[in-house]
């Protein structure tokens, strides 16, 4: 298959610290496409200028990363419905019309990796819980609607934003403080933890999972280590757990489909390799 000159990229401030190249030139390679996935550094100073003018950059699209995902929504003629419901866009393109149209993929990530990993999760779609409450909790509370969860909890240091987000999102989600937490465990089917807390350089984060159910599903998002002290406390004692890696790889399929137009797999071997070269062990 070829499709030469057609180059799409990372852009952001900073770039250079992005698996993304990876990401999308493992998939390049595997799947003889002729295209190429490079780094645009974009200034903040220049950014909303940057973006308005996407559709003569010469890319046939691009993801977006902190801090312009905002930025680039605000540029977009046209936003899938998570883009508008998160006031982001991680990934742009422009349509046969000319326009910029951006899309958000954070939450088809957060999707895509229980959904490899955890069939069926969503089936019974019940009782979420989120601790968190920045731009990724904002993406998967969106997953999770879109899934029919018919409830979900948020639970966040700054109580503020959690509120937020629920006031936001409206029926089905709600606000509550982490005096709450034990409370809501109990009723939980989906534990999910959003927050940078376990992430290596920053604290753990410290939670007493008694009131868990047996058989809820818990997923970090933390990806660095794959295996946090939340996962491990889980698995120790029998839940099913899922880590976040797959987020970061599932996020990315659909902009690869859009500009190369062939759906990428996530595969053992590509997690192994973006495991690599972030330095964690497994
Ligand atoms: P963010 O917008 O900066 O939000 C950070 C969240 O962590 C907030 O809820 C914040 O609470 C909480 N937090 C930070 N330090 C805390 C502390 N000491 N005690 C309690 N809560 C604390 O970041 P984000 O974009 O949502 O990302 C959050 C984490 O998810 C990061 O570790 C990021 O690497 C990871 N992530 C992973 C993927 C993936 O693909 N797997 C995708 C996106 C993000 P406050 O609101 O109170 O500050």
């Amino acid at each position: 298959m070829s499709a030469p000159g057609r180059k799409a990229a990372i852009t952001g401030h900073p770039v250079a610290h992005s698996r993304s190249p990876l990401i999308h030139g493992y998939w390049l390679k595997q799947l003889g496409i002729e295209g190429e996935y490079g780094r645009v550094d974009v200034a903040p100073e220049t950014a909303d200028a940057y973006y308005r003018a996407f559709s003569t950059s010469g890319l046939i699209g691009a993801n977006v990363t902190v801090p312009h995902k905002e930025t680039a929504a605000k540029a977009c003629d046209w936003l899938d419905s998570a883009a508008k419901a998160m006031g982001a866009a991680n990934t742009l393109w422009v349509d046969d019309r000319g326009r910029i149209c951006g899309a958000n993929t954070d939450g088809l990530g957060f999707l895509g990796n229980l959904d490899q990993l955890a069939p069926g999760w969503d089936q019974s779609a019940g009782t979420a819980l989120v601790i968190g409450a920045g731009g990724a909790a904002r993406a998967i509370v969106w997953a999770l609607l879109s899934r029919k969860f018919t409830s979900v909890h948020i639970i966040n240091r700054t109580a503020e934003k959690a509120q937020k987000i629920a006031d936001e999102f409206g029926t089905g989600t709600f606000a509550h403080s982490w005096d709450e937490l034990g409370t809501l465990l109990g009723k939980t089917d989906l534990l999910v933890n959003s927050t940078s807390l376990g992430m290596t350089g920053n604290p753990p984060l410290e939670i007493d999972l008694t009131n868990l159910r047996g058989d809820a599903l818990v997923n970090d998002i933390v990806y660095a280590p794959l295996e946090t002290d939340l996962l491990k406390a889980a698995a120790k004692r029998g839940n099913p757990v899922v880590d976040g890696i797959g987020m970061l790889l599932h996020q990315a399929v659909p902009g690869f489909e859009r500009w190369f137009g062939v759906r990428p797999e996530v595969t053992d071997e590509l997690r192994t390799l973006v495991l690599k070269d972030l330095g964690v062990t497994t």
